[in-house]
Formats: C-alpha cells, structure tokens, sequence
C-alpha cells in the first residue's frame, strides 16, 4: 500500500495536544488532597483544603533531564497512548518519541504491554498507530468523542465526516493507464469499506452490501499504478501483490474491529462502575 500519510499521519498525531488526558491528571491530584478542621468547637466542620495542583510541566522537564536509560526503562511500562500523550508535552520528550531509530523499541514494548493489541501494520508509523487506536478526535474535524473508525481507510471519521468524503464507485470516473486493468477490478483490488445496505435490507436474502472509497485513497493508488506498471507483465506483479496486501488489510480489520468493540465496552463498564462508586459516596 503506497505511504500516503505516513508523515502527515505522524504530525497530526502528535500535534494534536487538546488530546493530552486530564482523567489522570484529575486523579492525581485528587489522591493528593488533605482534610483538615476549621474552627474550635461544636460546630467545627472538616472542610476539604484544595488540592496543590502538581507542576507537571516541571515534573516532564524533569524527566526529559533524566539519564536516557531510566527514561527508556520508564517508558517501556507503559502503554502506545501514554506515550502518545508524553510526545505531545515537552519538546525533548517529543523529539525522543518521534525519533524512529531511537524509539521504535519504546513503542514495541508498550504496544506489548496491551493484551490483545492488533500489530501494528507496515505502511503505519508507531505515533500514528497509536493515535488511530486510542485518540477520540475525528482525524477530519478534529471533534471530540469520536467512536468511529473506518479500519479500511486507517481513520476515526465521525459520522458526518465519513458520509461527506465516501464515495461510490460510479462517483468515480477514470480509466487505469496503462489499461491493463478495468476500473471495476482496480477499485476491487483497493481498499474500501463495506457497509449493509440498511435500505434494501429484507428477511429472505442475506443483507445486500455496498462499498465506499475515499478519493485520496484512489488517487494514491492510480499514482502508483502509473509509475509501476508498464505492460502486462508488471500489470500482473501489481495486481499479485495488491491481492496479498488486501488479504493482509482484511485480516488486520477484522482484529482491530474485535479490539474496538472490547475497548468500548470495558470503558462502558469502567464509567458504570464509576458512576455507582460516586452515588455510594
Ligand atoms: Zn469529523
């Protein structure tokens, strides 16, 4: 598959810093909160000091200034979106999370650090992995709260996104050149997301399915098939290998959905739980 985002991929993973999670910083400081009396007497009510709110910035310059191989040591505890998290807050950490050569392990280790995590694909850079796994904003709109993940195309689309850029094969209107190819089998052999038919759903046939293509996508590919095939023979390598590239995208889809629906559910019940503890208190 050609390496169309894999840079813009990488900057708008990092880059997007509205991301960064506050649930932890949340319990951090909450965990760090004191009770103490006001007053003498009777009526003296405990009230609740605020919270010192801890100086994380100072505390990442911090880490940032530590030896290399504690802060490799840390790192590998921990898991893809905290590191996606950690590249988004100093620039020394950024630097260091975003070096491939230096931090490809780093990520490896928290990558195996989630039980049931998808390998990452080949075309994917690590930060742009994680950020396609675990960042809720819209890679389009950038909104927030984004469940969505069209796995074919490698992007978290809401809804509205996804409906504005999808397009159906006869939105399409161009011919492979060289024609070895139809656009048919060209647009088979691509990509694409599958979806039922929820108009033309009935009860006697199986659910009728129809296909989506993102234009950026197509466009990438025509490109590639331009530069690579010359004649038949090259039209028959590509087709070759695109067929195993797809065999390669289906399987990974599959994992990746399974993987999203268990996470969606574990944080449901997480927020359940969560909400209980609150009413008990
Ligand atoms: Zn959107």
């Amino acid at each position: 598959m050609p390496k169309r985002k894999a840079s813009a991929q990488k900057a708008e993973a990092i880059n997007n810093e509205d991301s960064i999670p506050s649930a932890k910083r949340a319990k951090t400081q909450k965990s760090s909160s004191t009770t103490r009396r006001r007053g003498k007497g009777k009526n003296n009510k405990i009230v609740e000091e605020k919270p010192k709110k801890p100086d994380l910035r100072a505390l990442l310059l911090d880490l940032a200034q530590a030896p290399l191989d504690i802060v490799i040591a840390i790192f590998q505890h921990l898991e893809p979106y905290d590191l996606l998290c950690l590249a988004r807050s100093t620039k020394d950490i950024r630097r260091m999370l975003l070096s491939e050569s230096n931090s490809h392990f780093i990520w490896e280790a928290a990558r195996a650090n989630v039980p049931g995590l998808p390998p990452k694909p080949d075309d994917m850079d690590e930060p742009a992995y994680a950020n396609l796994m675990y960042d809720a904003h819209c890679h389009e709109c950038l909104g927030l709260n984004c469940a969505n993940v069209v796995w074919e195309w490698k992007m978290r689309l809401c809804r509205s996104c996804e409906k504005d850029l999808r397009i159906q094969s006869d939105e399409l209107d161009f011919v492979p050149n060289p024609p070895f190819v139809t656009k048919e089998e060209f647009l088979e052999l691509i990509p694409y997301h599958s979806m039922v038919d929820v108009k033309n759903v009935t009860y006697v046939r199986p659910a009728p399915r129809v296909n989506f293509w993102l234009e950026s996508i197509v466009n990438d590919y025509l490109e590639e098939y331009e530069r690579e095939v010359i004649d038949e023979v090259s039209a028959l390598e590509w087709r070759t290998r695109l067929k195993a590239e797809k065999d390669v995208l289906n399987k990974q889809v599959k994992k990746c959905q399974r993987w999203h629906v268990r996470r969606l559910d574990e944080r449901a019940y997480q927020r359940e739980l969560l909400l209980k503890e609150r009413r008990l208190e």
